[in-house]
């Protein structure tokens, strides 16, 4: 499956694959930086402990830079040439990075934390600075994927980030089939159990159930009947790049959300 077919299928989602496309753009231009890989044996216990690469004190990813690599991806989005409103919010959340001493410090933790109280222009400054720290954090997360034994995590977060998923992909064949759960912050793959919630992480498979949608590439709704919450699923492989990157489905969401269902799955597309 390609972008173009995608979109010829799906013209509705034409305005968000620009705004994509427009962002990666200016991210690519922006020169990010790579962050340096870790010695993985300083994470060891951390790692079986279920600390998150980035929280580990002693795997002491170096995130010092991340202050300037969000302002400035935002910094470029906000001086254009870009469509208007695109231009207009950046600039308010440029603003808003500079208002005081300390505020592109504590948007930062909030990107990394998530647990304070939302900045601000909350919605851009979390697509616009994920979208920015995730290049940065590229090779971390691929060698972090080639070092980490799987079975050691099976958590409902992200081993990286410590995010909750995205989306989920099933790959591989029966009986060894396996369900991968993606961030849509950090862009990890993470093994975890085939059946059970990653909200609420409930087992009863009587309570898991499943809605098959045509003729959507191999895409299809997870949902908890204890919880209410779903995931979209990418049942298939080789389209990851596109089937995974949560936009390319918005349409579902609407789907999912018709049905009742919840989404407690985290998006960079609440702008
Ligand atoms: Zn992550
Ligand atoms: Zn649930």
């Amino acid at each position: 499956m390609t972008p173009d077919a995608w979109l010829a299928r799906h013209p509705y989602l034409q305005p968000v694959a620009d705004l994509h496309a427009l962002v990666d753009a200016a991210a690519a231009e922006s020169c990010i930086p790579t962050a340096w890989i870790p010695n993985w044996d300083d994470y060891t216990g951390d790692f079986h402990d279920g600390v998150p690469l980035l929280r580990s004190a002693r795997a002491a990813i170096d995130l010092g830079q991340s202050e300037s690599i969000v302002t400035s991806l935002v910094e470029r989005l906000a001086s254009g040439p870009l469509p208007a409103k695109l231009v207009e919010e950046s600039r308010a959340l440029a603003a808003e990075l500079h208002r005081e001493p300390d505020s592109a410090r504590r948007a930062v933790a909030w990107l990394l934390d998530g647990d304070l109280v939302s900045p601000p222009q909350a919605g851009l400054l979390h697509y616009l600075g994920w979208t920015a720290l995730a290049r940065y954090l590229c090779p971390v997360v691929i060698a972090f994927g080639r070092w980490r034994d799987e079975d050691r995590w099976l958590r409902n977060y992200c081993p990286t980030c410590g995010a909750p998923p995205a989306m989920a992909q099933l790959v591989g064949m029966d009986p060894g089939r396996l369900r991968l759960l993606c961030c849509g912050r950090c862009a990890t793959r993470w093994r975890y159990l085939r059946t059970a919630c990653p909200f609420c992480q409930n087992q009863d498979d009587q309570r898991l159930a499943v809605v098959a949608i045509e003729g959507e590439g191999g895409l299809r709704i997870d949902y908890c009947e204890a919880c209410g919450g779903y995931l979209k699923t990418y049942n298939g492989e080789g389209s990851e790049g596109l089937l995974l990157a949560d936009w390319t489905s918005l349409h579902l969401d609407i789907l999912a959300c018709d049905r009742g269902l919840k989404r407690l799955a985290v998006s960079l597309y609440e702008l």
